[in-house]
């Protein structure tokens, strides 16, 4: 499924983060920025050593929740690596719906602001992090969506949701907000 805002396109579709050509792909990082399961293990196994060095190198404070940095993407198609860290998920009372908004936007921001043209997304904090993926799907889209209306760029943003009931989740999500629009 793909919508159109303005100039730009939202795709989502079901794969590998790791085997995206688009200008940089995101990673479900942690705060400390040591690796990790799911999309941050495949991450540096496909990557290989260089950006786990860069990201010692330049981020030893690690990152805090809802924040990210970028990196080189070394081995990978893609030419960075943006590495955001979302909230885990303890039942909606923790601000876990801005931590996951920021983690998009500041996402966004760093893409930009490295001339990304086209940005890939996992389902942020639905993984390890047990953020229900109803919810997590609708602030993801509400955040991408309004930041595209704003900025125009970039041109490309693709959710790449590793299984079927994941991207259900957004397929539904997203005719939901363009119903209400
Ligand atoms: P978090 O710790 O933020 O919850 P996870 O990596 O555990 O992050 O999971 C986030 C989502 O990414 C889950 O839906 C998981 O199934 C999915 N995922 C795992 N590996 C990949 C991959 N290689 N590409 C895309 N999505 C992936």
């Amino acid at each position: 499924m793909e919508v159109k805002i303005g100039t730009c396109t939202v795709e989502l579709v079901t794969g590998d983060i790791t085997r995206q050509d688009s200008d940089a792909i995101v990673n479900a990082a942690n705060s400390r920025l040591g690796g990790g399961w799911g999309v941050d293990g495949a991450i540096h196994r496909a990557g290989g050593p260089s950006i786990m060095a860069e990201t010692r190198q330049k981020y030893p404070q690690g990152c805090l929740t809802g924040d990210a940095v970028i990196t080189g993407a070394g081995d990978l198609v893609a030419q960075y690596v943006i590495h955001t860290v979302g909230p885990v998920w303890s039942g909606g009372q923790r601000n876990e719906e801005e931590k996951l908004a920021s983690a998009y936007q500041r996402s966004l921001e760093l893409a930009v602001e490295n001339g990304c043209g086209s940005v890939a997304f996992p389902s942020l904090s639905t993984g390890a992090y047990r953020y229900p993926v109803d919810l997590a799907a609708g602030t993801a889209l509400n955040t991408v969506l309004s930041f595209l209306e704003k900025n125009h760029q970039p041109k490309v943003v693709r959710f790449v949701l590793f299984d079927d009931p994941t991207h259900a989740a957004y397929v539904a999500a997203l005719r939901k907000i363009k119903t209400n629009c």
